[in-house]
């Protein structure tokens, strides 16, 4: 059966779990075991701590797992990576004391800087030709440069808020993150078409996120208008009204484009738009 590893409690657990929900599988969080058996798919939950699941997978304790690329890149475990997940955002950058005068990277040489990626950081600081002195801290990397631990630190930024409250600037952002599923490098065969299962309906929730299904009347004359406005999609679909002079109009739209496209839609004028929220994509 397959075991999937998943942060146990944290900033990935909610949304891997609903992930899972979404994809019919389902877990009692509640009693925080170890391992559960889910619900819904053969599967096993393994709940670990984010730092050791890029370890757990690499070593097939866990076939899968759920974890952020900087964890995985950090580790530099050997593990494949499946599927990017489209949530967890966030990157890694060096920040300074507000007050500092940064002016690039040369800045950097023969400074402290305090982080709990030392393996990413030491990389950038290769590519970039940096010789500067690296701390590694476990927690609370923000505050060091104010107990006077550190010129400058390296560390996860998602809206800048906490580098703000601490007096930070962010100056320069080296690694962009994203939740990953992972698997163990050598997945035996029956396993293998388990993951091929889980992965489609995975794919099938992720292409519907983000998607609004629309639909609307339409006087049948301004046709020819709404399919230039929705370029890029396949030909919406078109249903006859009972008045023959109008249609109904079903098309389906990313979400960041919604807005623009129901104003358009409006001025050629379509009536009665209905906006759904898509569940699966089937392709
Ligand atoms: P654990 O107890 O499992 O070790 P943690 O404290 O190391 O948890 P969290 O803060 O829960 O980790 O973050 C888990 C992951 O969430 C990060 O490794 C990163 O991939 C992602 N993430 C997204 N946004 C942020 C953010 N603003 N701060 C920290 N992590 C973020
Ligand atoms: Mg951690």
């Amino acid at each position: 059966m397959l075991k999937i590893a998943i942060q146990a409690k944290g900033r990935l657990n909610e949304q891997s779990m609903d992930l899972l929900a979404d994809a019919g599988i389902s877990a009692s969080s509640g009693n925080r075991k170890l391992i559960t058996k889910a619900k819904g798919f053969p599967m096993e939950i393994l709940y670990l701590r984010d730092d050791d699941i890029p370890q757990a997978v690499a070593m097939g304790v866990a076939d899968i797992g759920i974890v952020g690329m900087n964890e995985i890149t950090e580790k530099g475990e050997k593990v494949e990576e499946i599927l990017p997940l489209g949530f967890g955002a966030c990157r890694i950058s060096i920040a300074v004391p507000r007050e500092v005068e940064y002016t690039g990277t040369e800045w950097l040489n023969g400074r402290r800087i305090a982080t709990s990626y030392p393996n990413i950081l030491r990389t950038f600081f290769a590519e970039n030709g940096i010789s500067a002195e690296i701390h590694e801290i476990a927690g609370s990397v923000e505050i060091a440069p104010a107990v006077g631990m550190s010129d400058a630190i390296f560390d996860i930024v998602s809206s800048g808020g906490t580098l703000i409250q601490n007096g930070l600037r962010e100056v320069e952002q080296v690694f962009f993150s994203e939740a990953v599923l992972i698997a163990t490098p050598d997945l035996p065969e029956e396993k293998r078409a388990d993951l091929d299962k889980l992965k489609f309906r995975l794919n099938s929730i992720l292409d519907s996120r983000g998607m609004k299904y629309v639909l609307m009347n339409l006087p049948r004359t301004a046709v020819d208008q709404a399919v230039k406005i929705l370029p890029g999609m396949k030909s919406p679909t078109l249903l006859p009204l009972t008045d023959p002079e109008w249609c109904s109009l079903h098309v389906v739209i990313p979400e960041s484009e919604l807005w623009e496209k129901i104003e358009q839609l409006k001025e050629i004028g379509a009536e009665d738009i209905l906006i759904l929220n898509l569940e699966n994509i089937i392709r």
